[in-house]
């Protein structure tokens, strides 16, 4: 349910963003979508051909670029790409660092705008 504030949201910073550089519309936005932050690419693309009628990106197209997670150790900075394969072992073991000091989400976890196609 909250992809729809989530698309709510990336339409109003693409149509912010448009509008700084006096854009007459919006042809495409492309979204990083993270493993970890659980939305699903369908619905943002089901609430996103709604709430972008009579604006300037009512002709836009969603395009997704899903990324991994990433977690890295906060002491000595190793990082590493979880995969299906590692996935079930998600702790600092999977680093190969001997800190010992727990691990960070870096990556994989938000949605995000990449770019916007404007003219
Ligand atoms: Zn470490």
């Amino acid at each position: 349910m909250h992809e729809l504030a989530i698309t709510d949201s990336i339409i109003k910073q693409a149509i912010t963003e448009a509008q700084k550089h006096n854009a007459q519309r919006i042809n495409k936005i492309k979204l990083k979508i993270g493993v970890a932050s659980a939305i699903i690419p369908n619905c943002v693309e089901f609430y996103f051909d709604i709430l972008k009628k009579n604006t300037i990106a009512e002709n836009a197209k969603l395009d997704f670029e899903i990324v991994p997670i990433v977690i890295k150790c906060p002491q000595c900075q190793s990082q590493v790409q979880i995969t299906p394969e590692n996935g079930e072992k998600l702790n600092s073991k999977l680093l190969g660092c001997e800190c010992n000091a727990g691990i960070e989400l870096i990556e994989g976890n938000d949605v995000l705008i990449e770019y916007i196609d404007i003219e």
